[in-house]
């Protein structure tokens, strides 16, 4: 079993990438579950056709944790991809980390966290032990950085890259940074730049997705691109990072080296230009 994290800032892409990743790889008759981890609940939302699932810390809320089954928070979205949302905490009080926690505490119980490849969809704006709890407890084996050229982008990316470094040495199941997937803002030179910051942090580049359309028009449409537009450039753009994501096999040896913030702010400066 395969478990791969998508980490990044809030709305760089990563729950489109992830949703579209994991329908291109239950074309590959890979049995999928995809796990939201962010209060937004809005990971797996394509994959359902537009419906909201209820949330595990909703549900355990309203009914108590004891009383729940898998059928109550495991949904079978797209091509049987099983989806899952944590949730978020009330507003105000509570962690939204402990809500993760929660989530995988339950599925574990439940015998719910199996299949070939678990997708773990992130929040990463907060790098804080809540968030980082994936990576942490062994879950989130293999982390990539959603990023685009976009500074605070990149700067939530390089904080992840540090949580990597210092978890990597620690944790049981060493969490490893996998690569960096760029979800283009059509910045000019963003490509190059987010190739050397991958390079920078001892990582590399493994996809780049281009800013489309399609997305937009698949999204409004309440699919994934791979259901809405099969045929389209932008879904064999998702079915490669499949590929590249099945094949990876991020060497255990290799540490991330986050940058520092000069550095960062020096490799910005070169790429963007006035
Ligand atoms: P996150 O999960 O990181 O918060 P989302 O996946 O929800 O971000 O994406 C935020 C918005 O950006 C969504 O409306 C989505 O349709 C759009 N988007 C993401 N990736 C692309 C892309 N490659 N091309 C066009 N729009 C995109
Ligand atoms: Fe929020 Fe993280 Fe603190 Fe939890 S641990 S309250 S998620 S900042
Ligand atoms: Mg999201």
């Amino acid at each position: 079993m395969k478990q791969i994290a998508l980490y990044g800032k809030g709305g760089i892409g990563k729950s489109t990438t992830s949703a579209n990743l994991s329908a291109a790889l239950s074309e590959k008759k890979l049995d999928i579950l995809q796990i939201g981890c962010d209060p937004k609940h809005d990971s797996t939302r394509m994959l359902m056709r537009g419906e909201w699932i209820p949330t595990v810390l909703d549900l355990i809320r309203e009914n108590g944790e004891k009383n729940l089954t898998t059928e109550d928070i495991v949904h079978k979205g797209y091509n049987n991809i099983r989806c899952v949302e944590a949730g978020g905490p009330e507003p105000g009080i509570g962690c939204a980390g402990r809500g993760i926690i929660a989530t995988f505490q339950l599925l574990e119980k439940l015998k719910a966290l199996y299949g070939d490849i678990i997708v773990y969809d992130v929040l990463g704006d907060v790098v804080c032990g809540g968030f980082a709890m994936p990576m942490r407890e062994g879950y989130a084996q293999e982390v990539y950085l959603v990023t685009s050229g976009d500074f605070m982008a990149l700067y939530a990316a390089n904080n992840i890259c540090k949580a990597i470094a210092r978890l990597s040495k620690r944790s049981k199941n060493r969490c490893r940074l996998a690569g960096v997937i760029c979800n283009s803002a059509n910045i000019e030179g963003e490509r190059e730049l987010v190739e050397e910051f991958a390079r920078s942090i001892n990582s590399e580049m493994i996809a780049f997705i281009p800013r489309s359309k399609t997305v937009r028009v698949s999204e409004v449409n309440k699919r994934t691109v791979l259901e809405y537009a099969p045929e389209s450039e932008q879904a064999e753009v998702y079915r490669e990072l499949a590929d590249k994501i099945i094949n990876n096999r991020p060497a255990a040896d290799k540490t991330p080296t986050p940058l520092e913030m000069d550095e960062l702010e020096d490799l910005a400066l070169r790429y963007i230009k006035a």
